[in-house]
């Protein structure tokens, strides 16, 4: 699955908006299948009410939505790329996520806070320092051997330089590694560096309970910050999340509309994580059940298949595809089939989000 890592300093409401999180999970444990898979690690359904349309088509006794994985990523502090608090420890686990949740704390309050002070845009630059002090750690023990080599004409080592010199300048001047360009052919070395400020990021600023709808000044700041990097945003207050979570049907809506909101912060949190993996969805829809599932955008049509069982891939033959619109549109698959609204894709097709698929395969 695809997972999110959970970021940010001490006391900034992380485990708090975690915590609501999986209780979203456990009050929706009745029709979906969720699981903490360990202390710190939950997985979520992503919302997305085209697949209760599809199951309302076609009668399906069970809905499935697709997960998401979040980790709580505890233990930054100032010092950590140097062994501070959980240090190396906090360090291994980013590693391990596709993408960063930076919690900043937008709320004012008695809460303690370790810098002294409520000043997001200084705590988002805090941790963003310890990440590039990490890979500027790992990149310079790198690049002292493969410059060795490239020296000696080792043709593998020079594109890795290639790669690496750039990287490293802009480490050295304090812009995150995200930021440098790389092209197509770079790519997977970039990649293989798995540096943790490659991964793309998403700010939720924590507000007050009752600033969620509109934000605040320090809020707005993180915003802006977010918009001039290209990284996800939202809004959220951890503080109600979890009860907002607790609730369910009208209730929720009920409170969801004083609160001046549409849907819960926790949604639009899953749904941005969501976008910021660049993920998109498929479907497959029946009697039995109707169930989304997840794949990279990009992906091909047997990796989708690869996605439900490995044996759908290795034996992939076609994919049957009804476009999300037409299935609604026409009724169901029989409507679908009859407009002439399935199309027979093979294994160069690139998923769409919102196909409804068949796939056919050889055992
Ligand atoms: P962590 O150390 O980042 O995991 O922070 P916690 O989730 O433990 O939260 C630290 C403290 O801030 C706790 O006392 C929370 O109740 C409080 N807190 C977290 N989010 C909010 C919020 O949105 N509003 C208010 N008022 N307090 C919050």
């Amino acid at each position: 699955g695809f997972k999110c890592g959970i970021v940010g300093l001490p006391n900034v409401g992380k485990s708090t908006l975690f915590n609501a999180l999986t209780e979203t999970a456990a009050a929706e444990a009745a029709n979906y299948p969720f699981c903490t898979i360990e202390p710190n690690v939950g997985r979520v359904a992503v919302p997305d009410p085209r697949l209760e349309r599809l199951a309302a088509i076609s009668k399906s006794a069970k809905v499935i939505p697709t997960q998401l994985e979040f980790v709580d990523i505890a233990g930054l502090v100032r010092g950590a790329s140097k062994g501070e608090g959980l240090g190396n420890q906090f360090l291994a686990n980013i590693r391990e996520v596709d993408a960063i949740v930076h919690v900043l704390r937008c709320f004012e309050g008695d809460v303690t806070h370790v810098e002294g002070s409520v000043d997001p845009l200084r705590d988002a630059e805090t941790v963003e320092t310890e990440l590039m002090m990490a890979d500027l750690d790992s990149l310079e023990r790198q690049a002292d051997t493969t410059a060795k080599r490239a020296k000696t004409g080792d043709k593998e080592a020079r594109l890795r330089m290639a790669v690496l010199e750039p990287v490293l300048a802009a480490l050295r001047d304090g812009r995150p590694a995200r930021t440098v360009e790389i092209s197509e052919e770079q790519k997977p070395l970039f990649r293989s560096l798995n540096l943790l400020t490659a991964k793309p990021v998403l700010y939720a600023a924590n507000v007050a309970e009752h600033e969620v709808a509109e934000g605040n000044a320090l809020s707005e700041k993180v915003r802006e910050k977010a918009e001039a990097e290209g990284a996800g945003f939202v809004v959220i207050s951890a503080a109600i999340e979890a009860e907002i979570a607790a609730l369910d049907g009208e209730e929720k809506q009920a409170f969801l509309e004083e609160l001046g909101l549409g849907e819960s912060g926790l949604a639009r949190l899953i749904r941005a994580g969501y976008a910021l993996l660049d993920l998109i969805t498929f479907f497959t829809v029946g009697p039995k059940e109707a169930r989304a599932w997840t794949v990279k955008r990009g992906a091909r049509a047997p990796q989708a298949a690869g996605v439900i069982h490995s044996d759908f891939e290795r034996g992939f033959i076609r994919a049957e595809t009804i476009a999300f619109d037409d299935y609604i549109a026409l009724g169901g698959e029989q409507g679908a089939k009859d407009a002439g609204k399935m199309r027979a894709e093979g294994k160069e097709y690139p998923v769409v989000d919102g196909d409804v698929f068949h796939f056919r395969f050889n055992v």
